[in-house]
């Protein structure tokens, strides 16, 4: 491919000099598991978000199922989940035994549809768990004054959306408590696995603490039965070199998404990412719908344009949840945009020149120039 859709070698080598000296600040230090390079990071990551605490912890997955045990959500309980998105969401709620209760996107955002919520609460429903789909933040205001009013737990899935904002305030410090993840590929990647928790609730955050480390407060006591999901100190080191360049790799992204949003505006059938003017997102992803997705892809892979699909099956409509018995028709704006949905090239190592390639080759194939 002459444009990858991401190219992580790169973003490697412009932090080569800070890494390799974190790297060796770790090796020699001897210590590789909760020290002081988690401590720094949480505490770095924590001020970045706007939220009292952050726990780091294994990876993305695990950060949101660490949140619902230490709320003691589990067998019997519902938690409403996008209908779209991404699996791990869905598995979190499952993994704790809790039911998820899927809610349809707004069409336009296709981040979950605050008006939805009201028909889908029942006596057993526990928590609101949104994404901020493709790096924007879901409309938190109407999930929040909607949790409130039904005394409802708000964990936001904010794995894509590391600085993203919503009405001025930062992703990880918009609801109850954040499950984030530092997977290589996100805005904010390790070099490895890697996950964190973020809330300003500094009960949960003590639980929080114990669970990630096999429930335990002080060596060889274990009040619960917790789990082993740790953040090494290689990762929390890399991971606070890089946050120091977040806002800026954002900032490149924004500059790319803006070049996009011009050139693409009005082209065949095409729909553009639709951004409220509440919302400041960090496109993690840069998705545009069409009807006729295979062939534009076709076209674009013969031009040596890579592109990715997010995602082509929607959780419940997966082998995972077979077992749960939906049909396409059960949640069809879901159904729709996993149908039509492409992810074209967006990160901080494109240059522009590749995203007016990238715009040229969408505008041949629909036949403009
Ligand atoms: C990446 C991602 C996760 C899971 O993160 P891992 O670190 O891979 O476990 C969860 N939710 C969303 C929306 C994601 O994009």
């Amino acid at each position: 491919m002459t444009i990858p859709f991401l190219d992580l070698k790169a973003a490697t080598a412009e932090l080569r000099p800070e890494l390799d000296a974190a790297h060796a600040r770790v090796a020699d230090s001897g210590w590789f598991l909760l020290g002081r390079e988690l401590e720094a990071f949480e505490s770095d990551y924590a001020a970045s978000v706007g939220a009292a605490h952050c726990i780091g912890v294994a990876n993305g997955l695990e950060a949101l199922q660490l949140v619902l045990i230490a709320r003691g959500i589990g067998a019997g309980d519902e938690v409403i989940v996008p209908s779209n998105g991404y699996i791990a969401t869905w598995l979190a709620v499952t993994h704790v035994g809790a039911t998820p209760i899927p809610c349809e996107p707004d069409p336009r955002t296709y981040n979950l549809d605050p008006a939805r919520l009201a028909a889908l609460v029942t006596p057993r429903t526990k928590a609101i768990l949104p994404i901020h789909l493709y790096g924007q933040c879901a409309d938190m205001t109407a999930i929040n004054t909607f949790a409130a009013q039904h005394g409802l737990f708000v964990l936001e899935d904010a794995a894509q959306a590391h600085g993203g904002r919503c009405h001025g305030r930062a992703s990880g410090a918009l609801g109850h408590a954040a499950g984030i993840s530092f997977y290589p590929t996100k805005n904010l990647g390790a070099l490895a696995d890697a996950g964190a928790i973020t809330t300003s609730d500094g009960v949960l955050a003590a639980r929080l603490r114990s669970l990630r480390n096999y429930g335990s407060r002080e060596r060889y006591h274990h009040d619960e039965p917790g789990l082993n999901s740790r953040l090494d100190e290689f990762s929390a080191a890399f991971l606070a070199v890089k946050l120091r360049h977040l806002d800026a790799w954002n900032a490149r992204r924004r500059t790319l998404a803006a070049r996009y949003l011009t050139q693409l505006a009005g082209v065949g059938d095409l729909v553009l990412p639709f951004v409220p003017e509440w919302a400041e997102p960090v496109w993690h992803l840069f998705v545009v719908r069409t009807a006729h997705r295979t062939a534009l892809r076709e076209h674009l892979t013969a031009h040596g344009i890579a592109t990715q699909i997010h995602y082509p099956i929607p959780p419940h409509r997966s082998g995972a949840y077979r077992n749960l018995g939906y049909t396409a028709a059960d949640f069809p704006i879901a159904a729709r945009l996993a149908e039509e949905v492409l992810s074209l090239p967006i990160s901080p190592h494109h240059t522009a020149e590749q995203i007016d390639s990238v715009a040229t080759a969408v505008r041949s194939f629909f036949g403009q120039r």
